[in-house]
């Protein structure tokens, strides 16, 4: 059997293989073949990318932020170019139809696009003459080392979301990708290096726990973008503000749909199929649980007659529509969570327990699309982000239970109401208390040029790190001001140029 390959850092701009003897396994989803391992950088290593990109910012904050921005119009072009063989990488890694892959990269991509325009945003204000002769101005600064912690489930899209705007804004970036997949990072690390990049401005370093904490204690780090789960977030928040960094964490999320009887029918169907079901469940902007109103709810069996038609398979296969889950324990786990749904006396409308598959896939980790219907609080797999293709149905008698129901639960990354009026929708715009809404839209995806403006349980921190730079968002996680109070009046030196023919200078 050949020797699976180790995923190597990037350090200085190269690829270096680690030193450790400790490493995590990175399976094919779809099949269980492993495919490469993932290094637990050891301490010395970690050290070195950190210190790396701390010598390397020295001359990247001065260099010219229109020489940054070349960089990502190059990296636009390349990522570009070489979105097919990214998608196959990523599909490979993570499991998700190549469609999915696509847009995952794409979504990426608006960032670095949006990255072009950042010496635009970090400029500064000016107020002449607060005092006699005095003038104040102030500009965007960039903070130092900046630290990136992400997540399984968009493997370019999120890394995208981190080290374009931190990088251009002229700060050096410390990655470190989930253990689970790796490779699209490192890939995407190398195309940023050969479209100019200087070496230490972006190293990639891996593993876990320990990688995590190194980021949270480091003294060259001075701020750190988490994207994943409660748990980790909570912990990362702490350690990293505990030691004095700027952190920003956008967590797990539990996002509903609110239906109302006068929603076009056919569209709410198609639409809750995709939001729920579509990228096997695992995005934090999936609705997971459809709030439907009055007569709505006759049409819960037509989503799961939709959603059975659905097609289950690998990634990389031709009518795919739903891949597999990132890993076994996933699959184990939303497997009890739908026995535990039918314990609890939800009903269970479609069951994707056991899909049928290929014989190549037979050892993959997949759930097909599931369906409960009279799902109620209390409930686990009301209780629990599934992170799974499981749509829970809820039924009430009002728009206002509806609403009211939605904001009890504690997560607000994500929310839609499906309506064709627009007064109901505006009641729902001013009373839902999630943060990215969605008006006959099942996934509002926040775009790079708006805030991703989650909020509740789904974030923590105060400066979403990324979006426009003014007034709130991403630049100015990467950013800090600095004002400058100045005070020239030396007036006899100015008269003694003006009698030297000079002019004041
Ligand atoms: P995860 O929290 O398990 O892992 C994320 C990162 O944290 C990884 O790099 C991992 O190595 C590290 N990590 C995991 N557990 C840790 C711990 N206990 N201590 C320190 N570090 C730890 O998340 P995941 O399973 O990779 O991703 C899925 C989660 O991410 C879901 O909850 C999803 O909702 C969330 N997510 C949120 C957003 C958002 O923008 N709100 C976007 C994508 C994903």
């Amino acid at each position: 059997m050949a020797a699976v390959a180790e995923v190597p850092m990037i350090l200085d701009g190269k690829k270096v293989a680690s030193k450790t003897s400790t490493f995590f396994d990175v399976h094919n989803p779809a099949t269980g073949e492993l495919i490469a391992r993932t290094p637990q950088c050891t301490a010395d290593e970690l050290r070195a990318a950190a210190d790396s990109c701390a010598e390397a910012f020295k001359e990247w904050r001065r260099t010219p932020p229109s020489s940054r921005a070349r960089v990502m119009h190059k990296l636009e072009g390349a990522i570009r170019d070489n979105t097919d063989a990214l998608a196959q990488v990523l599909t490979k890694e993570q499991g998700k139809t190549i469609a999915d892959a696509k847009g995952d990269i794409f979504r990426g991509l608006e960032v670095v696009e949006m990255s072009c325009n950042i010496p635009a945003m970090i400029q500064g204000e000016t107020l002449a003459n607060v005092a006699s002769s005095v003038d104040v101005h102030s500009y965007r600064v960039p903070l130092g080392v900046c630290a990136g912690i992400a997540p399984f489930n968009f493997p370019a899209m999120i890394p995208l979301w981190m080290f374009p705007p931190a990088t251009t804004a002229g700060n050096t970036f410390l990655l470190k990708p989930s253990e689970r997949v790796p490779l699209s990072s490192v890939m995407l690390a190398e195309m940023a290096h050969d479209c100019g990049l200087p070496p230490g401005v972006l190293n990639v370093v891996h593993g876990g726990h320990d990688t995590v904490n190194f980021l949270c204690d480091d003294e060259h780090i001075r701020a750190v973008s988490f994207v994943g789960g409660n748990a980790a977030g909570a912990h990362i928040y702490e350690r990293a503000g505990k030691n004095g960094k700027r952190a920003q964490c956008n967590l797990g999320a539990k996002n509903h749909a609110i239906v109302l009887p006068d929603a076009d029918p056919e569209s709410v169907v198609n639409q809750l199929v995709g939001a729920s079901c579509g990228a096997a469940g695992q995005r934090c902007m999936a609705i997971s649980v459809a709030v439907f109103v009055g007569a709505s709810k006759e049409w819960i069996p037509k989503i799961a007659e939709q959603a059975a038609k659905l097609q289950v398979g690998p990634g990389d296969a031709k009518g795919t529509d739903v891949g597999p889950l990132i890993s076994a324990n996933a699959k184990d786990r939303v497997e009890q969570l739908i026995q535990s749904g039918m314990d609890e006396g939800a009903r269970l409308l479609l069951d994707g327990r056991k899909p049928s598959l290929p014989d190549a896939n037979r050892d993959g980790y997949f759930v097909g699309p599931s369906i409960f219907a009279e799902v109620k609080k209390g409930m686990q797999i009301y209780e629990n982000e599934i992170f799974g293709p499981v749509l829970c149905c809820v039924e009430v008698d009002s728009f206002d239970a509806a609403i009211k129901f939605v904001n009890e639960n504690p997560y607000g990354n994500g929310t839609a109401v499906f309506t064709r009026s627009g007064a109901a929708a505006r009641k729902f715009t001013d009373e839902i208390e999630a943060g990215q809404v969605g008006i006959n839209v099942p996934i509002p995806v926040p775009l790079p040029m708006f805030s991703f403006t989650g909020n509740k349980k789904s974030i923590l921190g105060d400066l979403n790190f990324y979006g426009k730079a003014q007034p709130p968002a991403g630049v100015n996680f990467f950013t800090q001001l600095k004002t400058v109070t100045s005070a020239w009046r030396d007036d006899s030196y100015i008269e003694k140029l003006s009698t030297a023919g000079v002019g004041a200078q």
